[in-house]
């Protein structure tokens, strides 16, 4: 069962941030940057990153029509955006493993109680000697169809089953 809390890092806008360093510039816009002299200087740049070309174009070749300045600030933007994502991704994670832990510890412990022994108890006199799952073979596990009550399930989130049954519900485990 893997509770690790799904994070997809996407902002308000549904944007995934992207690492700026690895950006392909597939989208690039033409920009105009004013000199220090006061003249023009016209570059395309990343609209995904904020990376400028090296190469200014010629002004012979700038369409004309009012190009809008470049943006200074995008790529740094652009990088604390990436930045932030990354810490956020990284204590999500954390947090993931620690509930995790938790859980699982948590799991153990109900387990090997008494209170746990008579639900068992329980929901195998209920099952009255037939898998919950098939119907025809022994229950020899009892599977939890939910772990919200967990330490004080109500029985019908508990399911008297056969071993065929509780590998089927868990194929990843192992059973
Ligand atoms: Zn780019
Ligand atoms: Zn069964
Ligand atoms: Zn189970």
């Amino acid at each position: 069962m893997v509770r690790t809390t799904a994070t997809t890092g996407a902002d308000k806008e549904g944007r995934i941030p992207l690492n700026p360093a690895a950006c392909a510039h597939d989208v690039t816009e033409l920009r105009r940057l004013v000199m220090r002299n006061g003249g023009a200087q016209y570059k395309r740049q990343c609209v995904l990153c904020g990376k400028k070309t090296t190469t200014a174009l010629p002004h012979s070749e700038v369409p004309d029509r009012e190009i809008p300045p470049v943006d200074e600030e995008l790529y740094s933007r652009r990088f604390e955006e990436w930045q932030a994502f990354q810490r956020t991704q990284a204590a999500q994670w954390v947090d993931g493993v620690r509930q995790d832990a938790d859980f699982w510890m948590r799991h153990g412990a109900h387990m090997a109680s008494a209170k746990w022994a008579g639900l068992r108890d329980r929901v195998f006199r209920r099952a009255a000697g037939k898998c919950e799952g098939c119907g025809l073979r022994a229950p020899v596990q009892v599977h939890h169809l939910s772990h919200k009550n967990m330490g004080d399930e109500f029985l019908w989130e508990l399911q008297a089953v056969c071993m065929d049954c509780h590998r089927r519900l868990h194929p990843d485990k192992g059973l």
